[in-house]
């Protein structure tokens, strides 16, 4: 199977090479050049199978062919060891909890099989790999604690320095090992930025450079995984499914979309934002304006207001959108509208929903799973959709976003084991100016 480039001026790779290389040289992002459709009976099939099976027959169709025999099997089964709750709300909805992995965020979910397998690839061409990631909270915690001690790879993360809680940071900043860390006076889409920068680059093409950021094929893949594992537990055959999807880079979404091109019966696709409203408008009206600086919200890991995936998802339409939002060939709009419904939730929303969710059913929302719970309760009462299977994505533990469930709600919640202890850890991290010279002066230094 062959990977291309949204960009379409450099050539088409395989999964192995797309995944080590990142972002494509002309700073376009790959895609799968056709997308393997599963039968009726494969997914009716899913419903006996473990989560890693599900894991490795969905991710199998994209690069069984450039892995030995079973070492898909045996990568799915060691990275995906924890559960995936499906809480029961009311009548035929759904709250799936993707928190229960190492750091305690749906990213886990990607980063531990993309950790893997670049290792297996890295080991088999004997090279080493220095990865750079930009993260607004939990990409950066995730990918380190999968990365780390990994002998062949390095990783740097930036962060901004105000949009992290004290937790996410300390998440990061407590491994050392192949881990730096970089604090960022300035906002996620300024530390993207530098990234990206880094990666166009001559001068650091001898540091072998590589991304873990959702702008990665590697994260993409994995990210479908969970939405077949929904549906397996919860549908009777054939029936169709809503989720809801707090959205920010739209890695999660693109990872939905993927499935459902893949064969999965999806209703709607509910994309869940918050301020940054730049998705819901374009869904709208077909014209895209990015949002430039990106709003400061609650649901911090969200506040993106260019979503790198964009790209991807106008691909998967017909369309041609370059890296910096500019659309040379439009997508087919009405289409997407049929398969999507976005909508945009306030702050104000967002807490409300928070209050209101633990009133009514006990269920403990952190901002993030409460954007997507409210667009999901927006998606139904407009389309008066209440006895539909829908399932919306809790994205993140709520023990990570204490400050504020402490202020709607009136009580701490409970740290999940993974989170415990880190307080008496030690930080290692360095201050680092925001302005590309000084990133690629410490890239020089340090490699
Ligand atoms: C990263 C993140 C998101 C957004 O996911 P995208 O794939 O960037 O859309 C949502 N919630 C949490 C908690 C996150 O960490």
């Amino acid at each position: 199977m062959l990977f291309y480039s949204t960009n379409l001026q450099s050539p088409s790779l395989s999964f192995a090479q797309a995944l080590l290389m990142g972002q494509a040289p002309d700073r376009g992002l790959y895609m799968p050049a056709n997308i393997p459709v599963l039968s009726p009976e494969e997914i009716a099939g899913f419903s006996t199978m473990a989560y890693h099976q599900i894991a490795c027959t969905v991710m199998g169709r994209f690069l069984q062919d450039e892995l030995p025999e079973g070492v898909l099997a045996d990568l799915t089964k060691d990275a995906y060891d924890f559960d995936v709750p499906l809480e029961h709300v009311t009548e035929r909805q759904y709250v799936m909890r993707l928190d229960q992995g190492p750091t305690a965020s749906f990213k886990d979910f990607a980063a531990r099989m993309m950790g893997r397998l670049m290792n297996f690839y890295l080991q088999q061409e004997n090279r080493k790999l220095l990865i750079l990631t930009a993260t607004s909270g939990d990409t950066g915690s995730a990918i380190a604690h999968a990365f780390l001690g990994l002998d062949r790879i390095q990783v740097v993360v930036l962060f901004p320095k105000d949009e992290v809680t004290n937790r996410q940071r300390k998440q990061m900043t407590t491994l050392g090992k192949n881990i730096r860390v970089l604090a960022l006076d300035g906002k996620f889409d300024d530390c993207q930025a530098l990234v990206k920068q880094a990666f166009a680059d001559p001068d650091l093409s001898q540091l072998q450079l590589s991304s873990a950021n959702s702008i990665n094929i590697g994260r993409l893949i994995p990210q479908m995984v969970y939405y077949f594992y929904a549906y397996s537990r919860l549908a009777a055959q054939g029936e169709k499914i809503v989720f809801s999807v707090p959205s920010g880079n739209f890695g999660d979404m693109m990872g939905g979309m993927l499935a459902m091109k893949m064969g999965l019966p999806v209703e709607k696709f509910v994309i869940a934002v918050n301020g940054n409203d730049e998705f819901p408008a374009f869904l709208k009206t077909g014209r895209y304006e990015k949002i430039d600086p990106s709003k400061n919200c609650l649901s911090s890991a969200m506040n993106v207001g260019h979503p790198s995936n964009l790209a991807r998802l106008v691909a998967l339409y017909g369309g041609q959108m370059d890296e910096k939002g500019g659309i040379h060939e439009a997508c087919d709009i009405k289409l997407m509208q049929q398969e999507m419904w976005s909508t945009s939730i306030s702050d104000t929303k967002t807490q409300q929903t928070m209050t209101e969710a633990w009133k009514s059913y006990r269920l403990l929302l952190e901002p993030h799973g409460a954007v997507g719970w409210a667009g999901l309760q927006e998606f139904q009462k407009q389309h008066s959709r209440s006895g539909q299977l829908s399932v919306s994505l809790e994205t993140a533990h709520p023990a990570k976003f204490p400050e504020e469930i402490e202020r709607q709600l009136g009580f701490d919640p409970e740290l999940p084991e993974s989170l415990k202890g880190l307080g008496e850890k030690p930080e290692m991290f360095e201050m680092l100016e925001t302005a590309y010279p000084a990133f690629k002066a410490f890239l020089l230094r340090t490699y």
